[in-house]
């Protein structure tokens, strides 16, 4: 099903008994993907040309595998190597590089984006004073920096009509530093001031995702490939008519097309179904999308970067959607078994000290299951937490665990769909509620 857009969102909204047509801001975001070469940002410009007239909201991501890259400098300052602001130089200069490539030559935009690195080197070529987490987010964040720079020169040169924000100004967080929560109340405040403000002069705002500052103006980052959830976060606060996310394939499939031969493009999907798909591990969105936006109704569309005309995925509040099969593999998966150690059942009580301690540790379950005498539960095979977890459990429970397993789940599909899919007939966890069907087994 294809839904066109029309050019301008205009809404009908009704203020007592006056009718007022209210024309609302669309939020857009640019993945890393999007935006890897010259003829992918050209695109990104040409996007925008065909939105003209439109106030538009553009959240972007670091360029490419920009957010890797400075996470191994980061590792690399922490294991003591002394050229760790040496890598950071490279970075600089492939972004300098591609902003050539670009056809920016004004010396005042290049000072721009090599200042973007500035505090960043510093920081390297020091000592190290700070937390591992807070040193992270200081350098890491640079990738969004320096790629909403130097496209927002660019649109310029192109003749879009943009300006540059700084969401750390606008999005507030607490100190969780590499996984840092919304301060809502700071951040509709920012939005309605600062945000709000911004579109008087311009018809394009460009700001960054996956990066927001404590109240104290350090700079924090939301965890990783959190940009759709920044721009959930913006379209909840500026009440933004919808949410664009633009991918370099055609929308949200059925299932991995590498794994699944059958895998086709979904054209529309409520809210509680999107929520479920990431949940469980299809890699579209980041898990905290959705929320915000289903909370005030936005429609958001997954859709193709290649091909304006065709709106992707759309995904709102319409329940009665008729789904094919889901399939979504989460690889890497561990099935954790605790037992009792004094002969009695496992009880509330034992169930309510197990999920603190989880809760705790930051231990995400996938499925779980309950018998008298234990119980048992899927999660990311990730051994420095699967020790601290029998660390913390062992001196009261029996704690078992089997690695390199393979969550499959399947909503709206058959006992015999997933069997076909896994290639498995046995396996050692299986749950069926409602529309899902999930099974672990030996990968
Ligand atoms: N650049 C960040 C990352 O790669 C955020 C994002 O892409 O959404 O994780
Ligand atoms: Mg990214």
């Amino acid at each position: 099903m294809e839904i066109r857009l029309p050019e301008k969102e205009i809404y009908l909204c009704s203020d007592n008994s006056e009718i007022a047509l209210m024309e609302k801001l669309l939020v857009f975001k640019f993945g890393g993907a999007c935006l890897k070469n010259v003829e992918h940002i050209r695109n990104a410009a040409n996007i925008l040309k065909n939105f003209k007239g439109q106030r538009i909201l553009l959240v972007v991501s670091a360029i490419d595998k920009t957010t890797n890259a400075l996470e191994r400098v980061v590792n690399s300052f922490f294991a003591g190597d002394s050229n760790a602001s040496g890598y950071i130089e490279e970075i600089k200069h492939q972004h300098v590089t591609l902003a050539h490539e670009l056809g920016i030559i004004d010396p005042f935009a290049i000072n721009e984006i090599e200042d973007s690195f500035i505090d960043a080197i510093w920081l390297l070529e020091d000592e190290i004073h700070d937390a591992y987490e807070y040193v992270y987010d200081q350098v890491v964040s640079i990738g969004e920096l320096v790629s909403s720079r130097l496209v927002v020169q660019f649109f310029k040169n192109e003749g879009l009509d943009v300006q540059w924000l700084d969401v750390r100004d606008v999005v507030k967080t607490n100190e969780d530093y590499k996984n840092a929560t919304i301060d809502w109340e700071a951040t509709q405040e920012g939005a309605d001031k600062i945000i709000s403000r911004a579109f008087e002069s311009s018809e394009i705002v460009v700001t960054q995702g996956f990066i927001g500052s404590t109240r104290e103006n350090n700079t924090t980052t939301l965890g990783r490939e959190g940009s759709d959830y920044t721009a959930s976060v913006l379209a909840y606060c500026l009440d933004a008519a919808s949410v664009h996310v633009w991918k370099d394939v055609e929308g949200i499939m059925t299932g991995d097309p590498k794994s699944y031969e059958q895998a086709s493009l979904i054209g529309e999907l409520s809210f509680d179904e999107a929520i479920e798909m990431c949940y469980f591990g299809a890699k579209v969105l980041h898990p905290k999308t959705i929320k915000p936006i289903q909370n005030k109704g936005i429609p958001l569309y997954v859709r193709p970067f290649f091909n304006v005309e065709n709106s992707g995925t759309f995904i709102s509040d319409k329940q009665d959607i008729a789904y094919l099969p889901i399939v979504i593999k989460e690889e890497n998966q561990a099935l954790v078994e605790v037992g009792e150690r004094d002969f009695s059942f496992i009880a509330e009580n034992h169930l309510s000290e197990i999920f603190a301690i989880l809760s705790e540790l930051k231990i995400k379950v996938y499925i779980m299951r309950n018998t008298a005498i234990s119980f048992v539960f899927s999660t990311k095979d990730d051994e420095l937490k699967l020790q601290k977890l029998e660390a913390r459990l062992g001196a009261s429970y029996n704690v078992k665990y089997r690695r390199n397993l393979t969550l499959l789940t399947i909503r709206h599909g058959s006992m015999d769909d997933v069997k076909k899919i896994s290639g498995q007939s046995q396996f050692l966890f299986e749950e069926v509620y409602g529309e899902t069907i999930q099974v672990v087994y030996q990968s």
